[in-house]
């Protein structure tokens, strides 16, 4: 079964996309995830890179 639209979850703002394996393999690019919408489309094969929390960072000092 064909999905067209993958997700995926990262913790990073910047995030490298070379379409994995196979059809929607490209070369390596870099996307940057703004801090509004948290999440990008990746222009060669349409992956959508999502920003998580990993809540590493919100420990109190
Ligand atoms: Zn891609």
């Amino acid at each position: 079964m064909a999905q067209p639209f993958e997700t995926i979850e990262v913790t990073s703002h910047t995030v490298a996309c070379d379409g994995g394996d196979g059809p929607l393999g490209h070369p390596r690019v870099f996307l940057e995830i703004p801090e509004d919408t948290h999440k990008v489309v990746c222009p060669y094969c349409s992956r959508t890179y999502m920003l998580v929390d990993e809540g590493e960072d919100d420990q109190a000092a």
